[in-house]
């Protein structure tokens, strides 16, 4: 096996304010208008999509990325030998296919396809999924011994969970209500939903709620084609409905109007560049966006204190390998969460030195026409644990979860490691380099910060925010989803804004 492992990051974690992404040359913004109905600062699926609905309601609309590839979060990355590697393909909801077939095309809904395998193997159960309601229900009645009107009762409780009125009920109370004692039986429940989007058994029961419900109704899903054939296909409806896109512009300021009472939004600031516009979406994160990119005068000393304490979630790690031309797998799933933990706890999902990983098998089916396979191992991860680390110990540590990662997967795949050409790790630096993230957080904000991400706009009139927040507004269909919500409120507000500059006769 080849084993290279500094390509994606060997430069340091970078905290100026271009965050490591190239410099915003003038040019790249040669051809764009001076005023936009709408700015988008990032192009992560809240951004991409809320800029769709906008371009398709027939505003002007520019999307401004910092990075080389569009889709944020949403990517992937090529390397020699022919090896595509997805960073965040591992699945989501069937929600995405509605999603994607109303604010998108129905191009891309077809090919969102449900995956065929779901496994979890660890000390405590070894069982196949289709991760559907009915499938749980047969796993936790017939293998984990629980009693079926206790599992229907305890799905009634999650539809029922209502967001307004949250009883302050954590994810690890709600377990012990329905299934005392039981931690198999929280493993099964939480684990999948941890690596979904980094809460705990500490974070509210409705946020999980919420998302295990959109899990349960009909199992996991893929897209066909793979990440780079379906960010291509949505730059292709950006542009068909007339939205600017630019890559390697990097936002550094929004630029606001004082008034008497309420600051408005009025464009954004690329290096000495002002481009106007009547609103702005942010789809960078919450804290920098609001604490980095906005003048604190404009804020109420509460307000900003909110956000000053809205918690981020986790990062995560991951190990890439890419099978060499020619070599093939057996099927043995689509997604194997495992773990070599005797017990479930939720802080340890993120150790360092973790016993628990997801992997996610890529075969020719994910791209069809190719005959290639890699595999996608996913821990979560606490920034802190990997910043502050020397360059060589960095390496080192790098090296040493590729190597134990392997070993794992030969359990899996025995031989395995005969066929494995590339193989590379990314950490929490690499997402934070990537995204500019603060933390390289995976998956936004913990749940309070959904409060002020959603009321930005009354705080600075025409500022929005959509993105990974709140846990639920956080994964692909969250954060896509989010998008849509906003660019609904983005609508009104240019609406009415429109209305009360039109002089009546
Ligand atoms: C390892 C990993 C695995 C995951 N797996 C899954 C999965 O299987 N299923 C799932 O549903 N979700 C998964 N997720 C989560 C999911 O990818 C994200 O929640 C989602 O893609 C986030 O979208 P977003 O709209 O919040 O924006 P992001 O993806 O966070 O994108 C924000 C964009 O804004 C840009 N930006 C930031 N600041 C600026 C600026 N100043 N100027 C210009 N551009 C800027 C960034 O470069 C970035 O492109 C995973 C995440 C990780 C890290």
């Amino acid at each position: 096996m080849t084993s290279k492992h500094t390509t994606q990051d060997a430069r340091p974690a970078h905290s100026g304010s271009t965050g490591g992404h190239s410099t915003p040359s003038s040019d790249r913004l040669a051809s764009i208008k001076d005023h936009y109905d709408l700015i988008v600062i990032g192009s992560g699926l809240a951004g991409m999509t809320a800029a769709n609905v906008m371009g398709r309601n027939g505003r002007s609309v520019l999307l401004l990325e910092s990075h080389s590839n569009y889709g944020g979060l949403a990517t992937w990355f090529k390397r020699r030998g022919g090896h595509i590697f997805d960073v965040s393909l591992h699945g989501f909801p069937v929600g995405m296919k509605k999603t994607c077939r109303k604010y998108w095309s129905q191009e891309i809904a077809d090919d969102i396809v449900p995956l065929d395998g779901v496994r979890f193997v660890n000390p405590q159960f070894n069982l196949e999924t289709s991760f559907t309601r009915d499938d749980f229900t047969r796993i936790l009645v017939e293998e984990l011994g629980q009693e079926l009107e206790q599992v229907e009762s305890f799905y009634t409780h999650l539809r029922r969970m209502d967001f307004y009125d949250d009883s302050g009920q954590t994810v690890g109370e709600l377990f012990e209500q329905f299934f005392p004692g039981r931690n198999d039986v929280h493993r099964l429940l939480m684990e999948p939903i941890s690596y979904a989007n980094g809460s705990t058994l500490d974070d509210p029961a409705i946020t999980y709620g919420i998302v295990f419900s959109n899990f349960m109704s009909k199992g996991v899903y893929t897209f066909r084609g793979g990440t780079d054939q379906l960010i291509a296909r949505m730059r292709r409806e950006l542009v068909s409905n007339g939205v600017d896109l630019r890559n390697h512009v990097t936002v550094d300021r929004i630029r606001l109007e004082p008034g008497a009472e309420v600051w408005a939004a009025k464009g954004v600031e690329v290096g000495e560049r002002f481009i106007a516009a009547d609103a702005v979406l942010s789809n960078a994160n919450l804290k920098s966006t609001i604490l980095d990119m906005l003048d604190p005068a404009a804020l109420k000393p509460e307000f900003l204190e909110e956000v000053r304490a809205v918690r981020l979630n986790n990062s995560s790690c991951q190990v890439y390998f890419g099978l060499r031309d020619g070599a093939t797998l057996p099927f043995v799933g689509d997604l194997i969460f495992t773990s070599t933990r005797e017990t479930f706890d939720s802080p340890s999902l993120c150790d360092m030195h973790g016993e628990s990983r997801t992997f996610s098998f890529y075969y020719p089916k994910t791209r069809p026409g190719s005959e290639r396979y890699t595999v996608v191992a996913s821990t979560n991860a606490r920034y802190e644990d990997w910043a502050e680390l020397d360059q060589v110990s960095y390496e080192r540590e790098k090296q040493r979860m590729i190597d134990e990662t392997l070993a794992c997967l030969e359990g899996l795949v025995p031989g395995i490691s005969a066929d494995i050409e590339h193989a590379e790790a990314a950490t929490p630096r690499t997402f934070k380099f990537y995204t500019r993230h603060l933390g390289g957080s995976s998956f936004g904000t913990k749940f309070e910060g959904l409060r002020p991400s959603m009321e930005l706009h009354e705080e600075v009139p025409g500022l929005y925010h959509a993105g990974s927040v709140g846990i639920i507004m956080s994964g692909w269909l969250g954060a896509a989803n989010y998008g849509v919500i906003q660019a609904s409120k983005i609508d009104s507000y240019l609406h009415a804004r429109a209305l009360s500059a039109t002089p009546t006769t």
